[in-house]
């Protein structure tokens, strides 16, 4: 089933690589060369799902997130480079719901739109009170964890990771936004604790970092459970 996406974007050579992949997958694309063009259409089309350059001509990036949090809560992805790890976080914390690195294939942008389009019924998880995924059974009523048949014991806080992460499955989560829903506080100062409960949830989960199977590093940003 297509969705409607809006594609904001200046650079016309992206732009057109965005619009053919996405026709390619079934969806239909409105195409905006500006911020005031994109917003313009986010209004009058009501689009399914936002693909959003940082880098516009006439507005910061992070400011047209702001404002369209405002008032809507259909997902973003943002379009960043290779080396802007900070402008992805602050995208993220700022409403974003993912991003993809320039350049990126046809591949990955199937792989975010699939994730966005789940995420916008806002309804993952919802009735679902056991998560299975691939030999992980998560039992969110019995707070029961198994791995391959076997019985799995992670601290509260090693489960409240765990559950936050299934709960977005296949979203990347900052280690603020982490830290402030394990903790309910943000600390964009230190991410040690949270790196060490992951490594423990690791070694639990019998997760290889270099080849995870289920949770996945997102150098300089967070961690993304896969899907
Ligand atoms: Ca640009």
């Amino acid at each position: 089933l297509g969705a409607l996406i809006l594609v904001i974007e200046d650079e016309r050579e992206i732009r057109r690589y965005l619009t053919v992949a996405l026709e390619g997958l079934g969806h239909s694309v409105i195409e905006a060369a500006t911020a005031r063009e994109g917003q313009q259409a986010m209004i009058a089309r009501r689009p399914d799902i936002v693909i959003l350059d940082l880098g516009l001509p006439d507005r910061d990036g992070q400011d047209v997130i702001r404002d369209f949090r405002e008032w809507s809560h259909t997902p973003i992805i943002v379009l960043s480079a290779r080396d802007r790890e900070t402008d992805k976080v602050e995208a993220l914390e700022n409403g974003a719901d993912d991003y993809l690195t320039k350049p990126f294939s046809a591949l990955e942008l199937a792989a975010r739109i699939k994730v966005a389009l789940r995420h916008r019924a806002g309804s993952e998880m919802a009735g679902e009170p056991v998560f299975r995924q691939d030999g992980l059974m998560v039992d969110l009523s019995a707070r029961a964890v198994t791995l391959d048949g076997e019985a799995v014991h992670p601290t509260p806080i090693e489960y409240k990771l765990l559950t936050t992460l299934i709960r977005h499955a296949g979203k990347v989560l900052t280690h603020g936004q982490l830290t402030k829903e394990i903790w309910g506080r943000h600390s964009p100062d230190s991410n040690q604790g949270l790196r060490i409960h992951t490594q423990h949830l690791r070694e639990k989960l019998k997760d290889d970092p270099l080849a995870p199977r289920f949770i996945i590093t997102e150098p300089g940003i967070g961690y993304r459970f896969k899907v």
